[in-house]
């Protein structure tokens, strides 16, 4: 028979250029298998129709012959009949799948078949990208009593390029037994006989399809061993599965630090189950880590990896999203929808750093410990590039002052809380290590006044300190920056001390502002003036507006790189 005459202008297409990736054939067949069998289960237990035989396991297997160098998926699924193969195989974008869960839906029967993966009807053709011929044989599973054809075996081969065969196999006239479902069988093109070792096809099989919820066999041996915990009611699952799991898809030997499973409504059902590794491989000059978040849907791999699903800064998450109505792509290797997917990253993100609230409001030792040591650049990286999430973020910062001896970490909130009662600016200073921070002749006037100062270390907290701005409506500044020194925060004792350090008197202060002046030259210096502001060091330079960028450079220089 002859395809018709839009699907062999879109078969060539299927066969050479709709998918990146060739080996999702397999994703594709083990997709429909995993259809055929949850539609007979659906059938199976919604219905009153007789089967011919309702009790084998629904199961995969894939045999793999090196002599006929074909490749082989079995299914005791739905099966077919001849018009089924007809309509659904003959006709390139016509899924039964599809059909199949429409029907379903109208007889609100909805949430048995929620699992049907099909919906485009062209993902059976990209066997051909694969296969110089392809040869499939069904058997159905439902009684038609009034055509009585339950015996029938329908054969259906083609190599996928004009025409396909179709033969009838009447099993009583045959001595062959056929069982109830579907078998696919590929004579692989030469250049993909790689894919006849059994070790290449159970890798595909598990960047795909291992989350299938029926068991799948590579030559008897099973392959998908750790189920969708994801899919399960958070409250079911024990702590062991989830960290087998985490250990799984995040290939990693450590116990999570922290474990996220939640259903989001919103913009639109997805189940995530989110993982906190105890420690991350970005430091010691490591690379830059991939994004560690896949999306699914209906358990079937989309995009491994997916760089749009969480934002860059949260890429030390391991885990995956799934979505039942993920809009796809034809091909499925892409969200189709980008501005759905930025909504969708912006609700996980706020959910994320919700549970991080929460770590610290109620574990704050495990929070500051066992999280923010090791992490807190990602959520100082967070600040400078998601705007959105800066508030948030900026009150998950911690800090040491020159108040804690002890050196715990305190918050901006911590700080607010503990400010004297004329002090409006959250005080910071920049410093390569503790010890030099508290030498800092920056440092004197407010240890003197009694005023909190934090300490930051490196040139990104600078960056972060400037980026935050304002927090609780107070403005983040540097204890370098020029201000009217002599005026703020000055208290009255301060004042009263005053006349005992001005060793100079005022003439004598103003020849040496203007000897320096003339001495460092007008491109060196703005102005310089006396100060009380200091109490044992006789000069210090205050910020302009390159300060920052002079403490940066001075950071650089500090730090062995
Ligand atoms: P989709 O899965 O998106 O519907 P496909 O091209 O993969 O599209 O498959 C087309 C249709 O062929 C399916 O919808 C289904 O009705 C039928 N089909 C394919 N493979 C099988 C199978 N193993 N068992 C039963 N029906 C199948
Ligand atoms: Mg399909």
């Amino acid at each position: 028979m002859e395809f018709q005459a839009e699907t062999k202008q879109l078969l060539d297409i299927v066969t050479h250029s709709l998918y990146t990736d060739k080996e999702v054939f397999l994703r594709e067949l083990i997709s429909n298998a995993s259809d055929a069998c949850e539609k007979l289960r659906h059938v199976q237990s919604a219905t009153t129709t007789k089967f011919v035989d309702n009790d084998r396991p629904l199961e995969i297997q894939i045999e793999l012959d090196e002599v006929a160098s074909s490749l082989t998926i079995r299914d005791t699924g739905i099966g077919m009949t001849s018009e089924d193969i007809v309509s659904n195989l003959g006709t390139i974008a016509r899924s039964g799948s599809k059909q199949f869960m429409k029907t379903v839906q109208e007889q609100q029967q909805a949430n048995a078949a929620k699992g049907i993966i099909g919906k485009f009807g062209v993902g059976f053709y990209s066997a051909f990208m694969v296969a110089d011929s392809v040869t499939v044989t069904s058997k159905t599973a439902i009684i038609d009593h009034e055509n009585d054809n339950n015996n029938n075996v329908t054969m259906w081969t083609s190599d996928g390029t004009g025409t396909y065969e179709l033969a009838e196999i009447d099993e009583n006239s045959t001595a062959t037994r056929y069982d109830i479902g579907t078998t696919v069988t590929l004579f692989l093109k030469e250049e993909y006989w790689g894919l006849l070792a059994e070790k290449k096809i159970k890798e595909v099989l598990q960047k795909y399809s291992n989350f299938v919820s029926f068991p799948i066999y590579v030559n008897g041996e099973r392959v998908n061993t750790v189920e969708a915990v994801w899919a399960r009611p958070p409250h079911e699952v024990e702590r062991d599965t989830y960290v087998e799991f985490y250990k799984y898809i995040a290939n990693a030997i450590d116990d999570p630090l922290e474990i996220l499973h939640f259903r989001a409504d919103a913009p639109l059902e997805v189940r995530s189950l989110l993982f906190i590794p105890s420690f991350h491989s970005e430091k010691y000059g490591m690379e830059r880590m991939e994004p560690g978040v896949s999306l699914y849907s209906r358990k079937v791999l989309i995009e491994h990896k997916s760089p749009d699903i969480l934002p860059d800064w949260l890429r030390f998450v391991k885990g995956v999203v799934d979505s039942e109505d993920l809009p796809l792509s034809i091909s499925r290797e892409k969200p189709q929808d980008s501005a759905l997917i930025g909504k969708l990253r912006k609700a996980l993100t706020r959910r994320f750093l919700s549970t991080l609230e929460k770590m610290a409001k109620k574990e704050p030792e495990k929070y500051v410990e066992e999280f923010y040591r090791e992490y807190s650049h990602f959520l100082k990286e967070g600040i400078c590039h998601d705007y959105e999430f800066q508030p948030t973020l900026a009150k998950l910062l911690r800090f040491e002052t020159n108040k804690n001896t002890t050196r715990e970490l305190v918050s901006l909130d911590t700080y607010v809380g503990n400010l004297r009662p004329e002090q409006d600016s959250i005080y910071y200073l920049t410093a390569p290590s503790r010890e030099a921070a508290a030498m800092s002749p920056y440092l004197e006037a407010f240890d003197r006044a009694n005023i909190e100062v934090i300490f930051v270390y490196t040139a990104i907290d600078d960056f972060v300190m400037a980026n935050v701005g304002t927090y609780e409506g107070r403005p983040l500044v540097s204890v370098e920056k020029n201000k009217d020194d002599d005026k703020d925060e000055e208290t009255d004792d301060k004042k009263d001390d005053k006349q005992e350090e001005m060793a100079l008197s005022a003439t004598e202060a103003i020849d040496v502002c203007m000897w320096m002046k003339k001495t460092l030259g007008d491109g060196k210096v703005v102005s310089c003036r006396p100060s009380s502001r200091l109490v044992s060091s006789p000069a210090i330079v205050t910020d302009n507006e390159s300060g920052m960028m002079r403490r940066m450079m001075r950071m650089v220089d500090n730090s062995d790189g």
